[in-house]
């Protein structure tokens, strides 16, 4: 059924408040502080810093491996619920680390919506930047927060132009900044009409709200002394002729993001930008699939696999597939269909993270991240059903732009090597290639850090001291086309060619000038960078 005024199905209570998204920002800008404060104000935890007090080594409690502890670096991607108010958020945490990795990108596919964290003093950072053209691709809701406005920030005007400027998108003020660095004091509520004041003394402590009648109402001055409440009042008249009045659709369709200023060390604009989230949404999307769009209001279960954790639990072998529900009411003990195989599969002891803890899932709605004990018969891209069989779309597995091969540095571990490397394979953490001609493995990643990661946690995990060493080729393009021209290429071509984790023929090169030949020569065939996992 859908409303007829915004042309969105009508969902069932549980799904209707259901938020669905992830943090992007360039590392520092403050998405692991403003996480601890959603959980915070989610009831999550009861006092924020307690997350990292816990000894220096944990970050949040998202954080699991023992790389990040090592490191100080976010590895793995997972998700925390929490509700807010009338809400139920599900946040989806992103790698923090500068390297680019697949990770995020398939992170981004099961989230409705993001929120951008700039810092005040630097704007839209170069990891920022290629995060939010992911979420652009797909349209996606995007809320800003910029933080730091405790410190020296540049001008607000500036900020938000440049926001406008380098990923042209409009800007629409939600909150205007009173006071920069040692004089920030709080903000002017623009949406509500309210002076919040920030506690400086208190880092806890919520900002004080003040209701306003409007930026005429004298209460003003009682509490923003005169010099910072005329430059108020005359950027909030600029903000009001210039800038656009927020606009519900436009959000929506991911051309309009709204700005909230704050601090998140400081409790500041938080709960304000939960709010935010909370009252414009978005609910769970429709979701499309190569069959047909999948609404979130369907009776029927189903949902894909964006994820795949091993070793959360170093004890077990076992892995945890995070699952983005897509659609139905799941139940704990449901039969679903696994698509790829076609197999039943009894969701035994689904998990729901809950900030502090795993818990088993006796429920969880479309909308709603659930984790799935499995022992790798999940992977990256799968489907679960009620029966039907859906392949979701967009959920992109890029080319390696970095290869090296592998080798155990004591040779009577090989054999266990290649049990490590096809576990990350199938985690997404890395790409796999078996060469045509020759012993061995090729390693692809996307960012170099990958393979030091990648170096320890098979020493740590599998206790396998490995070697990664350069490849003599440096791209490799997966290989589409009818199957007997597919396989004349193959035949002649044999010390190029090389199969990935699923067994698909990939041609591997050194020279761009290569790939150029053979889309050339053989036009019948394809060579692509990106493969959809379906
Ligand atoms: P992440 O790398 O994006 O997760 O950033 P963090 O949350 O770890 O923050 C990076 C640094 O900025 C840390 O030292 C934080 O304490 C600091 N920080 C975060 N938010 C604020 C803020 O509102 N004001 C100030 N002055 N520092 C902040």
């Amino acid at each position: 059924m859908l409303d007829r005024t915004s042309n969105q199905p009508v969902l069932p209570p549980e799904i209707d408040r259901r938020r669905t998204f992830a943090i992007i920002s360039h590392p520092d800008a403050g998405k692991t502080t403003l996480t601890e404060k959603f959980l915070l104000y989610g009831g999550a935890i009861q006092m924020a810093g307690q997350v990292r007090a816990k000894g220096e080594a944990r970050r949040t409690r998202s954080d699991f491996m023992q790389m990040e502890k090592d490191r100080g670096i976010s590895v793995s991607a997972s998700a925390m619920s929490f509700e807010f108010r009338d809400y139920w958020f599900n946040l989806v945490d992103t790698p923090g680390h500068s390297d680019f990795s697949e990770d995020t990108y398939r992170t981004l596919t099961a989230v409705d919506a993001a929120i951008m964290v700039i810092d005040g003093a630097k704007g839209v950072e170069s990891q920022t930047q290629k995060l939010f053209e992911v979420c652009r691709m797909r349209d996606m809701p995007i809320l800003t927060f910029c933080n730091k406005m405790d410190r020296e920030s540049r001008e607000t005007f500036d900020i938000i132009d440049e926001i406008q400027e380098n990923l042209a998108i409009d800007v629409s003020p939600a909150s205007w900044p009173i006071g920069v660095g040692r004089e920030f004091m709080g903000c002017y509520d623009l949406l509500n009409d309210r002076l919040e004041l920030m506690d400086r003394a208190d880092r806890n402590v919520v900002s004080e709200s003040v209701k306003i009648s409007g930026l005429d109402d004298p209460k003003l001055a009682e509490h923003v002394p005169p010099h910072l409440l005329e430059k108020l009042l005359e950027e909030v008249e600029m903000a009001r002729e210039l800038l656009p009045a927020l606009d519900h659709q436009a959000f929506l369709d991911g051309t309009m993001t709204p700005i909230w200023f704050g601090s998140a060390i400081n409790s500041f604009g938080v709960q304000e930008l939960m709010d935010g989230i909370g009252n414009f949404g978005p609910k769970p999307q429709v979701r499309p699939a190569a069959e047909r769009q999948v609404s979130p209001d369907e009776k029927k279960v189903s949902g894909f696999v964006f994820k795949v954790q091993a070793n959360m639990d170093p004890k077990h072998r076992d892995r945890i597939a995070f699952v983005r529900l897509c659609s139905g009411h799941f139940k704990r003990g449901m039969k679903l269909t696994h698509v790829r195989t076609k197999k039943p599969m009894a969701i035994a002891s689904p998990m729901l993270f809950l900030a502090s803890d795993r818990e088993l899932a006796e429920e969880a709605w479309a909308g709603d991240i659930i984790g799935i004990p499995n022992h790798g018969q999940l992977r990256i891209g799968d489907a679960l059903t009620e029966g039907e069989a859906l392949h979701f779309a967009g959920i992109p597995s890029f080319a390696p732009e970095l290869l090296q091969s592998v080798r155990a540095t004591d040779p009577m571990k090989a054999k266990h090597l290649d049990k490590a490397l096809n576990q990350f394979a199938e985690e997404g953490a890395a790409k796999l290639f078996k060469p045509a001609i020759g012993a061995g493995w090729i390693v692809g990643v996307v960012g170099a850090l990958q393979f030091e990661v990648l170096a320890s946690r098979i020493e740590l995990e599998y206790g396998i001291p490995v070697r990664f060493e350069p490849s003599q080729f440096t791209s490799a393009r997966w290989l589409n086309g009818p199957q007997d021209k597919l396989d004349r290429f193959i035949n002649v071509n044999k010390g190029h060619i090389a199969y990935d984790h699923d067994g698909d023929p990939v041609f591997m090169t050194r020279l761009q000038w290569d790939i150029d030949r053979v889309e050339r020569d053989y036009p019948d065939l394809k060579l692509t960078s990106t493969k959809e996992m379906l």
